[in-house]
């Protein structure tokens, strides 16, 4: 029982195992390695951050217990620059085949290079994530000659390579059609992403095959051809389309690289790492996780990770946002509408094979609830171990606590206000401090940030028509028409303002006003016919106050609006 801990047996715990075990296999006594590889080719999605957050947990769970565990993190930054994305001058064209460092940043952007600018954002965010990991570019990695050894014995073995490449190439053949589900555009984007559509074997031309693909030195670009290579003197010879041809000595040439079912596996190998996560797109039969298996062995005399398929993440309801983004989200537009624990909850909770989708519509006010809600049975103690778990894995990492909001308002009441407010500090202030009078917020700060995420998501996620506007004047039409028992209630309601004002109250009123018209008593079990005459009232007041049938919840907008502009509103 000693060793009984909230962060037992969910399946981050169960992979920490499993490592720790091939960790002192593989390696005894040194850190454990775990591994995660992303291309800066573009705005890095939501649905990668899976590759990163897979392991981290993992990495987490193995230095809360203890163990030295390194995660690497491996920019894929000498990745050919494959396609101009929509919103980017199409002059971008031009640097297609260069490597991602050799490219210029899009337009405006402080960083000098595409890579570099679309790291930075990823940086960012998993510095808010409280993610630690140890970041390695490949493109110094292959400019500084870390990985000539490993050239030139992939060189050597070329032949070995491309048999073992070749098993694959034969099973795919045309006819034998993969019963696969295509991917969809969003996957494909994610794929994108991931270096998946960057599966080049580097196939053999007229001269063998060949497992490097020199950038060519006048150029830049990798489009290039191997024409002679010659193991003694490690002479290498390429032709470029831009009219270039040159012969270099491999073992001092450090401009180029290892083709990609070649490259990942030589990493394993070279790192020492014992754990890494694929998305689907590197998972299927014949895919670069499975090919590369059968390389590392042979070739580097290292072993394939464990290395579980993590489905993809989906988006629920974003709003339209900059064309240059291209609609998919980041996480830092994540981070932007949620703090940085409830995102990684939504990570932590799931299995690596169950797909999710992070909310940007109304769905996040619903996630919110339920985040709250676990917080209190952490709270109170009857959470269960594996909610537990994740609430742990959410909220902090071996290193400490994540900042968290000091005053954890439920963020629908707070999107509410600021929705009323459009962000007038005083006025938010004086409403949240009217919520529960007897413990009242002194200070907007002790709700941040929540605060300020919650006002992010209303002017950014909300479509203007669903944004609600208090009326300025009475709508004294409507009044008007009214009939004695919409009079009544009216009345009742504010007569009961002053004493209920507060969350709890004023949702006593609004509840009991329906009642006491209809003789019951003000708890009395709610019957069909007082469901509708609530549902009838409530309607009413929507009306009146905000001119349509629905709003933010009712005792919300009456603290929202405020006792004079409520009587006067509601015609008293
Ligand atoms: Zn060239």
């Amino acid at each position: 029982m000693a060793q009984a801990q909230s962060t037992e047996a969910d399946w981050v715990s169960r992979f920490a195992d499993e490592v720790i075990a091939e960790g002192e296999r593989r390696a005894p006594g040194k850190p454990i390695v775990v591994a995660s590889g992303l291309s800066p080719s573009g705005p890095i999605h939501l649905g990668n951050l899976r590759e990163v957050m897979t392991p981290h947990l993992v990495a987490d769970e193995i230095r809360r217990r203890g163990h030295e565990c390194v995660h690497v993190l491996s920019w894929d930054d000498y990745d050919r620059y494959r396609k101009v994305p929509a919103g980017v001058d199409a002059s971008w064209a031009e640097h297609i085949g260069k490597p991602l460092t050799a490219v210029p940043a899009p337009p405006g952007s402080p960083y000098g290079s595409w890579a570099e600018h679309f790291k930075a954002a990823m940086i960012e965010a998993l510095d808010e994530l409280g993610i630690e990991y140890r970041g390695i570019s490949q493109t110094e990695q292959y400019t500084s000659g870390a990985y000539r050894e490993q050239i030139l014995h992939a060189m050597k073995h070329r032949g070995d390579i491309d048999a073992i490449l070749d098993q694959y190439r034969t099973k795919a053949k045309p006819g034998a059609k993969k019963q696969q589900k295509p991917l969809d555009e969003a996957e494909l984007e994610a794929a994108e992403g991931s270096g998946a559509a960057a599966e080049d074997d580097g196939s053999a031309g007229g001269a063998g095959y060949f497992p490097y693909k020199p950038y060519c030195t006048v150029c830049n670009k990798d489009l290039t051809t191997v024409t002679s290579y010659d193991d003694e003197t490690t002479e290498l010879a390429y032709t470029c389309t831009c009219g270039h041809a040159e012969t270099v000595l491999l073992k001092e040439f450090d401009h180029g690289k290892l083709v990609w079912k070649v490259d990942w596996p030589m990493r394993w190998a070279y790192e020492g790492v014992i754990f890494e996560p694929s998305g689907v797109d590197h998972s299927s039969p014949g895919s670069s996780f499975q090919v590369g298996g059968q390389i590392v062995g042979p070739i580097f005399g290292g072993e394939q990770p464990i290395g579980p398929m993590y489905a993809f993440v989906g988006i629920s309801g974003m709003a339209k946002m900059s064309s240059s983004k291209g609609g998919v989200p980041t996480p830092g537009d994540a981070l932007q509408i949620m703090e940085a624990p409830l995102l990684r909850w939504l990570y932590a909770r799931r299995r690596p094979n169950q797909s999710f989708k992070v909310a940007f519509d109304q769905e996040i006010q619903r996630l919110y609830d339920e985040w709250d809600k676990l917080d209190a049975k952490v709270a109170d103690g009857t959470v269960l171990p594996a909610d537990a778990a994740a609430y742990s894995r959410a909220t902090r990492t071996a290193a400490g606590e994540l900042p968290r909001t000091p005053r954890p308002l439920p963020y629908r009441t707070l999107a509410s206000v600021v929705d009323i407010t459009g962000g007038h500090e005083a006025q938010t202030l004086r409403i949240l401090s009217e919520l529960d009078p007897d413990n009242p917020v002194t200070s907007l700060e002790e709700t941040r940030p929540r605060l300020e995420r919650a006002e992010h998501w209303i002017n950014t996620q909300v479509p203007a028509e669903s944004r609600t506007i208090v009326r300025d004047e009475p709508d004294t039409e409507h009044l008007a028409r009214l009939g004695e028992q919409d009079r009544e209630s009216l009345r009742l309601l504010l007569e009961g303002l002053d004493e209920h004002w507060s969350l709890d109250g004023l949702t006593t009123l609004v509840y009991g006003v329906p009642k006491v018209l209809a003789g019951l008593e003000p708890h009395a079990k709610p019957t069909p016919e007082l469901k509708a005459a609530q549902r009838a009232f409530f309607a009413l007041l929507y009306q009146l106050l905000v001119g349509r049938d629905t709003g933010p919840r009712l005792p919300t907008l009456l603290l929202a609006v405020g006792a004079d502009r409520v009587r006067k509103l509601l015609g008293a």
